[in-house]
């Protein structure tokens, strides 16, 4: 059986979470060539980025025809997000809701900075497919995870660069649950295992502790998302 690839290079937004690291393998089961970047704009906690280099190690190991497809990694220091904004992502602050409706996690401009900065290295790279994990199915309210935002910055990426730069968000009407769902399908369990041993998820930044879902605090509300899409992925499965 031949398969056919989208010639295409794609280059993957991948933090080293779950919902990155769906889509990385997602982004491999399509695409000739695939690569990866990631920021770092001073995080609380430098696990995720950690993560994200056993992540990138293990699916190589394990799928050695992804792996022959996967490409360079790229770091991008995007500091300048924290020097702009104050977020309890940034800084050692509790977590809790705003004002504005918007928890105080809410790194303001976050993901327009990622898409720009990522648009700009695929140009170098011959890039020109994007791909991130942002979802607004079962989300922190994000404005910047939105399909109407993300399909507004295609456009403007796309007119300001003078080249189609195409922006894919395979899990943006996915909730936690489907998105276990599409590991199973992309890797069986093997990519399944993979993801929730290798991949960091907690605010907090603990990977202490080992749930069914992965290591994490438990209470946080990533983990607390993380673990309830999980029990009801298994809910589902045994249903
Ligand atoms: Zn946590």
């Amino acid at each position: 059986m031949t398969a056919t690839f989208d010639p295409r290079t794609a280059l993957v937004l991948f933090s080293g979470g779950q919902d990155s690291a769906t889509c990385l393998a997602w982004a491999l089961q399509r695409f000739t060539h695939v690569e990866t970047v990631a920021f770092d704009y001073g995080q609380r906690h430098r696990i995720e980025l950690d993560c994200r280099l056993a992540v990138l190690r293990e699916l190589r190991a394990a799928f050695p025809a992804w792996g022959a497809r996967l490409g360079d990694d790229h770091l991008i220091d995007l500091s300048l997000l924290k020097a702009l904004g104050d977020s309890a992502l940034t800084s050692e602050r509790a977590i809790e809701m705003q004002a504005n409706g918007l928890p105080n996690t809410f790194v303001p401009g976050r993901n327009l900075m990622f898409f720009t900065a990522a648009a700009a290295l695929a140009t170098r790279r011959g890039a020109s497919v994007l791909v991130g994990g942002m979802c607004e199915t079962d989300y922190s309210g994000y404005p910047d995870c939105r399909d109407n935002t993300l399909k507004a910055l295609q456009v403007a990426l796309s007119l300001g660069l003078a080249m189609p730069m195409t922006v894919e968000t395979p899990l943006m009407f996915l909730d936690k649950a489907q998105t276990w769902a599409l590991a199973q399908q992309l890797g069986g369990e093997t990519l399944v295992e993979l993801l929730t041993e290798h991949t960091h998820t907690c605010y907090l930044g603990e990977r202490g502790q080992r749930f069914t879902w992965g290591y994490g605090c438990g209470h946080c509300p990533a983990c607390t998302l993380r673990a309830r899409g999980h029990a009801r992925w298994l809910q589902a499965r045994a249903g």
